[in-house]
């Protein structure tokens, strides 16, 4: 036997929900409206249920606990307001997804964009599980960040075998790109302007070269006393030291080969050999925002 609810038993319900040992008594048009699985069981329940008895039909959920449901149930019933925090959200996407109650999934979704520096690892978790594309990039910047970290939780291994591969491959790609970063050195495919001294100006742009990996080695060393430097920090130190460079040059007089180097063609060659990396979505307008690498959801 199975009690009533004591949150959602209603009276004028036409239809019972049976989770573990707890009854439901709830309404079939307002389920229906707001889950395609729910529609289409009690369409099929109906017609078997017309019975002489008057009796309500009846639907066993077998997937859940009494109590994440009727906390479910709260949410979605609208004199009952309950919200989603990080105690619910797990369970509330579980079943949202199954019975694909999409207002369910777009309020996580929301809550998770503007939550999800709180607790990334499970961010990261939810979005690559449901498809939430702003959510995944947003919280695979902070994930990335702290990878060392993040990989010594159990939950890591509840990322799909697809998220860990690029999670892996993108830290990979940015660990041998700090470590060849000398490479940069051999410029490729610069074009100077047709009315540019080609030797002279060759070598005035490896001088200035020279002056930034020497910033860069000297600000590195002064950071990293044997300190694993966050992909973050390493980045914003190599955009300080472009930044000097590029004042250092500022005000002298630049010629329209200069300025294409300096502007397009370095940005260019950085981007490359790092791969790309932006500030936060909620910071990018922040001066000084730090920059992170990401992943991307694909379909
Ligand atoms: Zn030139």
């Amino acid at each position: 036997m199975s009690q009533k609810s004591s949150l959602h038993y209603y009276e004028d319900g036409d239809v019972i929900l049976i989770v573990q040992d707890t009854a439901f008594c709830l309404h079939q048009n307002y389920l229906s409206m707001a889950s395609k699985v729910f529609r289409d069981m009690f369409s099929c329940a109906t017609s078997y249920m017309a019975d002489e008895l008057h009796e309500l039909p009846r639907i066993n959920i077998t997937d859940t606990s009494s109590l994440a449901f009727e906390n479910f149930l709260s949410f979605i019933y609208p004199q009952k307001f309950v919200s989603i925090t990080w105690d619910n959200i797990e369970e509330f996407c579980r079943i949202g997804d199954k019975y694909e109650f999409s207002s369910v999934l777009e309020a996580a979704e929301k809550f998770l964009e503007s939550h999800f520096h709180e607790n990334p690892l499970l961010s990261l978790i939810l979005s690559d599980r449901y498809y939430f594309n702003i959510v995944y990039k947003e919280s695979s910047k902070l994930v990335l960040n702290e990878l060392q970290k993040y990989r010594q939780n159990s939950q890591f291994l509840l990322l799909s075998y697809k998220t860990k591969s690029a999670i892996f491959e993108r830290y990979l790609d940015f660990t041998i790109s700090i470590t060849t970063i000398r490479s940069l050195k051999q410029r490729k495919n610069f074009k100077h302007h047709s009315l540019c001294s080609l030797t002279k100006h060759d070598q005035e742009i490896n001088k200035w070269y020279e002056t930034f990996f020497e910033k860069y080695e000297m600000l590195n060393n002064t950071n990293n006393n044997n300190i694993m430097l966050s992909p973050s920090k390493s980045i914003s130190i190599i955009i300080k030291c472009l930044m000097e460079f590029w004042s250092d040059y500022i005000n002298g007089t630049w010629s329209e080969c200069d300025y294409r180097f300096f502007n397009d063609y370095l940005a260019e060659q950085f981007v490359s050999h790092f791969g790309n990396f932006e500030p936060l979505k909620n910071e990018k307008s922040k001066k000084d925002a730090e920059h992170y690498m990401f992943i991307e959801l694909k379909d």
